[in-house]
């Protein structure tokens, strides 16, 4: 049987090609899962037109959906191969959840907000992510009964990262986190080598806060 193909697959090969391929993201693999996830369908119906383009949207609760190309290049900093355990903290609308579902074995989604996390949770649902779980909590303390993770990935900006997050990586693992003041921040990959953490920073970056313990306050 043929699906019915999605109106808005062009848009979404466009997004790719314009905002990702050429700023030099090169993992296919990142590129393919972007091209599937139906992006529109994690904004309010109103802001769908504008759900592709080149920016952030507000997703409610005065939190963001990331720009298309922050969510690649974290995609790919990542470097997963399929096999992973991940975990996320900051599911906000759920779109880099989805994402990170298409790239890895299971996903695990730590989002403050009960609505927001509500939300994600039905709309993966509908979509059939069946690897992506949400949890509402503070995501500063990371998921410590699903540890260890191979990859981690906050998509809230930080002052520095939480030591249960680098505690709950495993060995080998990477965690990939904005960390600087609370408007600018520096897209940080930290590697755990033999139990030391390894770090090195990817430009800037604006991310809303990430709030709780060991980050913000609210
Ligand atoms: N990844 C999201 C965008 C994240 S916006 C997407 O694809 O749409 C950042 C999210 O982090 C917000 O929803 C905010 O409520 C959440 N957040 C902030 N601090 C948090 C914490 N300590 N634990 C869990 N979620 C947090």
């Amino acid at each position: 049987m043929e699906r019915a193909r999605d109106p808005w697959e062009f848009t979404r090969a466009r997004m790719v090609d314009e905002q990702l391929v050429r700023r030099g993201i090169v993992d296919e693999r990142v590129l393919a899962a972007m091209r599937r996830v139906p992006r529109h369908r994690f904004v309010e119906e109103a802001l769908r037109d504008r759900a592709y383009g080149d920016h952030p949207l507000p997703i409610g609760e005065e939190q963001t959906i990331s720009q298309p190309y922050i969510v690649g290049l974290m995609s790919a900093l990542l470097e997963l191969s399929g096999r992973e355990k991940v975990l996320e903290i900051g599911t906000g609308s759920g779109y880099q959840a989805a994402v990170l579902g298409e790239l890895a074995r299971r996903v695990c989604s730590i989002e403050r907000l009960p609505r927001l996390a509500e939300r994600a949770r039905a709309l993966l649902e509908e979509l059939g992510y069946r690897n992506v779980w949400i949890r509402v909590g503070s995501g500063t303390l990371g998921w410590p009964d699903e540890a260890p993770f191979d990859r981690i990935l906050v998509t809230a900006g930080s002052p520095a990262v939480p030591p249960p997050l680098f505690q709950q990586l495993a060995e080998d693992g990477r965690l990939v986190i904005p960390l600087g003041d609370e408007t600018n921040q520096a897209l940080t990959v930290v590697e755990k080598v033999r139990g030391e953490m390894r770090t090195r920073t990817h430009g800037e970056c604006k991310f809303v806060k990430l709030v709780g313990k060991y980050a913000w306050e609210a």
